[in-house]
């Protein structure tokens, strides 16, 4: 079992175990001695045993570091503008467990997420983070993809400056020839899609449309598809 730990993590040190951790501890019914691997985004896995665990605590014993590499030579940024009820939710695990590099929230003219109260925003930010940490203790990344606070797609576009994509199903553009790896960005829509001049103002900024196929994609099947065909051909998908 893997556990993400927020806090520096080194070999022949005793660590107590925070509430989230050992709760889900109680819940899995393990017992003192077990062995359990614990990782802090740092690249590592540190392998661990659990010295103690009672109602309300539990410790564990760091035995050794490995450096595991699990991230993908193409930094892959979804720039993603935000979809209603759990489908956002559902793209961040999806897209984590596809190795994405980064994922920057938009909003946009025809986004129906509306994000104003500070507290509410920093709750879903919270909210976000935890499904991204939990996707890495299940699918063994040791590294959380980095999670930017949703803002304005024009504001996004402009402050940008790497190679990207806008899908567009009224794109002419189809999957490019690609020879170089590195950071590379997917911008993805809302279900009712991007207006004209939305479309316009990426290709200012050098963003190729790219059209995936000839069906439409509902707005979470969408980045997962383009993911999983870049990673396979120019990342680790294979
Ligand atoms: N009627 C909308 C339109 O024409 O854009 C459909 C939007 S679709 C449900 C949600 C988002 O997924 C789109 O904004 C686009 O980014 C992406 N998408 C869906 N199907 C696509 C396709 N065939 N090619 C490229 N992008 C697609």
């Amino acid at each position: 079992m893997r556990f993400f730990l927020d806090q520096p993590l080194a070999p022949g040190t005793d660590i107590e175990l925070p509430e989230s951790v050992w709760r889900h501890l109680q819940v899995l019914r393990l017992q003192a001695g077990a062995s359990i691997v614990l990782f802090n985004g740092d690249g590592h896995d540190y392998a661990a045993r659990l010295s103690a665990l009672s109602r309300r605590s539990a410790q564990a014993e760091i035995l050794a570091a490995q450096a595991v590499p699990r991230e993908s030579p193409l930094r892959l940024h979804l720039a993603l503008v935000m979809s209603k009820g759990d489908r956002l939710d559902w793209t961040l695990q999806k897209s984590t467990e596809l190795g994405v590099h980064a994922i920057h929230l938009l909003s946009s003219e025809r986004c129906e997420v509306r994000l104003h109260d500070d507290e509410r925003l920093a709750r879903k930010l919270q909210h976000w983070r935890q499904i991204l940490l939990s996707a890495c203790e299940q699918c063994g990344r040791n590294v959380l993809p980095q999670l930017t606070a949703p803002r304005p797609l024009l504001q996004h576009l402009a402050d940008t400056h790497r190679p990207g994509f806008i899908l567009d199903p009224g794109a002419s553009g189809g999957w490019p020839e690609m020879t170089a790896t590195g950071d590379i960005e997917l911008v993805v829509g809302p279900e009712g899609g991007f207006s004209a001049a939305e479309v316009a103002a990426a290709q200012a900024r050098a963003y190729r449309g790219l059209r995936l196929g000839p069906r439409i994609l509902r707005a979470e099947t969408a980045p997962l598809a383009a993911l999983s065909v870049l990673q396979h051909r120019y990342g680790d998908l294979n």
